[in-house]
């Protein structure tokens, strides 16, 4: 973290138990980011807290770090802590960052998430976890079979809590929520802080204290953005040629549908490209053994819809294409967020057809910053269109006026 000297905050001033700041050191983390400088202060009083920060802030350290400090062992057969993750991709990197770790060899933690079968995850819960990260349908499940008991339960983390609401996980929550004691410390976690969110703050937390490192800004500052002017029949020409300037180490590709997602990874494939396509209609193993394989690098480019665009982590992405411009400009956000993690640089390009320009005013508007047009030859979006059967003269396209009267009319 910087604090108000800009003097970071190293672990040795956290008070941490040295088995945890062996983990630390081990795992390579020199200084604390500025959400756990902040948080993890806060939450070793024991109170209630909400965390303002993006995945790749150290957010997940961040709140694993108090509860594994407090820690003394005790009851090791029923669950102390939980944490509820909006995703299983989610899910399973807590899990990884849970064991990298881990204070003790006695501290263990099982992921628990739907899509996977039971087995596994039953046997962990038999022999007793002290630490359970789980989606909560997964989690109510187990509730519901007599396999899980949050009885004890003193530690409850509501991760992307905006993102879980907004799948729909708030009747889930709740019921959860309902077989944990009152009297336990909850940390809720999200980018955002909607009406909704701040609800379930007020009906779960107790005074709670905000901490926010508005992650959202330093991130997106850190990423070099452009966008290219381009006409839809010739993304995929585009996309290659720029794979073959860039050269990216590790790419992602956000495309709106899973078939789009599907066709373009085939006909990159074409091209020799070590590539995969990943979206929801995946089967779960499927998706697991793609991230590995796109972690290990055996793959350097993901073809994702926006299933994919919140929560993953994975460092070393230098390059993420908005092939398709997304839905929602909030997800932009997302997207590129997938880069330039933990201060490294990234870079963000954003496909933009000629009738586009609003949208990207919009985004531009949602990140407080105008992107840069890149202009890569032999790709100017200005093919002249055929001259007009009529005598009437060719309309003229209208220009499109963005922030402070900024005319965009280049982009049409
Ligand atoms: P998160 O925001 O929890 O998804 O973390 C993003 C990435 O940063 C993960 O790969 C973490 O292992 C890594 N990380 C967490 N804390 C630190 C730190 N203090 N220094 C360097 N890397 C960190």
């Amino acid at each position: 973290m910087t604090t108000e000297e800009n003097i970071p905050t190293k672990f040795e001033d956290l008070n941490l138990i040295p088995p945890l700041l062996q983990a630390v050191k081990r795992v390579g983390y020199k200084v604390a980011s500025p959400i756990q400088a902040q948080l993890i202060p806060v939450a070793a009083t024991g109170a209630d807290v909400i965390g303002q920060a993006q995945t790749g802030t150290g957010k997940t350290a961040a709140y694993l770090i108090p509860f594994m400090n407090a820690w003394r062992g005790g009851d090791l057969k029923k669950p102390q802590a939980i944490v509820l993750a909006p995703t299983r991709e989610l899910a399973i990197q807590v899990g990884e960052e849970a064991v990298k770790l881990s204070p003790s060899k006695h501290f263990r933690s099982a992921v628990i998430y739907g899509g996977a079968g039971f087995g596994l995850q039953n046997q962990q819960l038999a022999e007793g976890r002290t630490l359970i990260v789980g989606t909560p349908g997964r989690v109510l499940d187990h509730i519901g079979r007599g396999t899980l008991q949050l009885d004890k339960v003193k530690y409850l983390v509501l991760d992307e809590a905006d993102r879980m609401l907004d799948i729909g996980f708030r009747p889930q929550i709740e019921r959860i929520l309902k077989t944990i004691t009152r009297d336990r410390q909850t940390l809720l976690m999200s980018a955002t802080l909607p009406a909704d969110v701040l609800k379930l703050t007020e009906r779960y937390m107790r005074n709670p204290v905000h901490v926010n490192v508005s992650p959202e800004v330093v991130t997106v500052d850190r990423i070099d953005q452009s966008y290219i002017t381009v006409d839809e029949d010739r993304k995929t020409e585009l996309l290659l040629k720029l794979l073959a300037t860039d050269n990216p180490r590790q790419c992602i590709i956000f495309v709106e549908r899973k078939r789009g997602c599907d066709n373009l990874a085939r006909q990159l494939k074409r091209h020799k490209i070590r590539c995969a396509a990943i979206h929801g209609d995946l089967q779960q193993n499927m998706r697991e053994r793609i991230m590995a394989a796109f972690r290990d690098g055996r793959i350097s480019v993901l073809i994702a819809t926006d299933v994919m665009s919140r929560g993953i982590d994975v460092s070393g992405i230098s390059h993420i294409v908005n092939y398709d411009l997304p839905n929602d400009n909030e997800n932009y956000v997302h997207r590129i967020g997938r880069t330039g993690r933990m201060g490294a640089d990234g870079k963000a390009i954003t496909f933009v057809m000629p009738d586009e320009g609003e949208v990207l005013t919009e985004i531009e508007m949602t990140i407080n910053k105008i992107i840069p047009a890149r202009i890569v030859e032999g790709f100017e979006a200005f093919r002249p269109k055929a001259p007009p059967k009529s005598d009437e003269p060719p309309k003229q396209s209208l220009p499109v006026y963005g922030r402070a009267g900024r005319k965009y009319s280049n982009r049409l």
